[in-house]
């Protein structure tokens, strides 16, 4: 590999950008992640910033499931992060629809619609668990593991 490349690569792995997204979560999960990123977890230990904008992100923070409404835009958001990138789901309703499958107005499990590295269990999951998870794909961008696209069930 191109010494460069595989000195970015390392390099996100160390500093992890993330971009947070609520496809339809109750805010149980954002409770929590937003605790983890506070001072008391110490997330930038980890080299983690949370940033604004997706075309800056390494890493994808989805919680929820995917509704109606929010379909598009987390497709959209993911097309606008950066290869590579990496996706962490929060909590068991991205990963299966929880509580809310069956609704009509569900989707369901996010990897229906893009690639998911790292699913974090819990309902909601605590901050530590959120924090590995990050660490978690964090690793996967350094290892160039990342899912893409075509791995998504659809
Ligand atoms: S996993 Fe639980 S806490 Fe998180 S969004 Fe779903 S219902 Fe809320």
């Amino acid at each position: 590999m191109n010494p460069f490349k595989k000195l970015m690569q390392i390099s996100r792995g160390k500093s992890p950008w993330i971009y947070c997204l609520n496809t339809g979560a109750c805010n149980g999960c954002d409770i929590e992640i937003a605790a983890s990123l506070t001072p008391r977890y110490d997330a930038e230990q980890l080299g983690v910033r949370r940033e604004g904008s997706p075309k800056h992100a390494d890493i994808l923070v989805v919680s929820g499931p995917v509704t109606l409404r929010t379909r598009d835009a987390l497709l959209n958001i993911y097309e606008q992060m950066p290869n590579p990138k990496a996706v962490v789901a929060v909590g068991s309703c991205p990963a299966s629809g929880n509580v809310f499958a069956g609704s009509p107005t569900i989707f369901g499990a996010v990897d229906q619609f893009i690639p998911v590295d790292v699913y974090v269990a819990g309902c909601p999951p605590r901050p530590q668990a959120i924090l590995q998870g990050i660490a978690e794909a964090a690793g996967i961008l350094a290892a160039g593991k990342q899912k893409n696209l075509m791995e998504a069930k659809k």
